[in-house]
């Protein structure tokens, strides 16, 4: 059991605190944990760098600030882990919004993981708040998955975090269907820039529990990726209370394994750790 992907209050949209997240993962015998507060590079900077207001009540500036309070507090509870293995980690959002800083970041000796998420195109708001209803789907999702290429390429991460994440909303919360057939080639070159760079993806386990119903990429993808020659694979709830620590892993795992998976992994300093499963 391990969990790669974990949110604190250091994450605008979660009031875990980070004792309280490792004491859930003693608890529930978790093996590794990473926490991985959201790093939006989007917002990197004091909101009158951007001459903008906040769009809404999550819309925080000066993650800068938040980064170094999250590796003092990770870093803490690394050294004080009882237990399991602690995993210093970001979720870094955005990294196409400065592809340098990006690098820049994920150079710091600092971090064990660093997961690249696209939460929200260039100029557009996250896809949770989008309206369905009036979007052009198809382009959306063909932007999607263009951006997520252009991550991919960049010396910029470990992982690719929960690829297909706006179907949470399309699929989950909207109840709109989509036909992936379309995307497959687009997903198939991303896997391939991943794979041939060395990084993984992560299997995000949170669809299991929200209307989804599904992980972050589904079975049909994470064995395309299995497929095509991809070896390292995080799995992680992307729990924001302690209570979902571990949630949905040991589904993940099993799903892992009916498509070929034979092991996982965690990260120390930007090395994969395979675990057998
Ligand atoms: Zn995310
Ligand atoms: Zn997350």
């Amino acid at each position: 059991m391990l969990d790669c992907h974990t949110h604190t209050e250091l994450s605008p949209d979660s009031k875990a605190k980070l004792p309280d997240m490792c004491r859930a993962a003693k608890e529930k015998g978790l093996h590794a944990l990473a926490v991985t507060d959201h790093i939006e590079l989007c917002r990197w900077y004091p909101q009158d760098y951007y001459k903008a207001r906040p769009r809404n009540e999550e819309d925080f500036y000066h993650y800068a600030a938040r980064f170094e309070r999250s590796m003092e507090q990770n870093l803490l509870a690394k050294e004080t882990a009882d237990g399991f293995v602690f995993m210093n980690g970001i979720e870094m959002g955005e990294p196409d919004a400065d592809f340098a800083l990006a690098e820049r970041l994920y150079r710091d000796e600092r971090l064990d993981l660093t997961i690249a998420s696209l939460h929200e195109l260039p100029g557009r708001l996250d896809f949770y708040f989008l309206d369905y209803a009036k979007e052009d789907i198809p382009a959306l999702l063909g932007d999607y998955f263009a951006e997520l290429l252009k991550i991919a390429e960049h010396d910029c991460y470990d992982v690719l975090g929960h690829i297909t994440y706006p179907l949470r909303y399309i699929e989950g919360t909207a109840g709109i269907p989509v036909d992936m057939g379309g995307y497959r080639d687009r997903i198939a070159a991303i896997f391939k820039t991943v794979i041939g760079k060395g990084k993984g993806i992560e299997l995000n386990t949170s669809g299991y529990r929200q209307s989804y119903g599904k992980p972050f990429p589904d079975r049909e993808l994470l064995c395309l990726y299995k497929d095509l020659g991809g070896s390292i694979l995080t799995l992680g709830s992307d729990a924001h209370a302690p209570e979902d620590v571990g949630s949905g892993i040991t589904q993940g795992l099993a799903l892992a394994k009916a498509c070929g998976f034979d092991r996982v992994c965690c990260y120390l300093r930007h090395e994969p750790q395979f675990i057998t499963i």
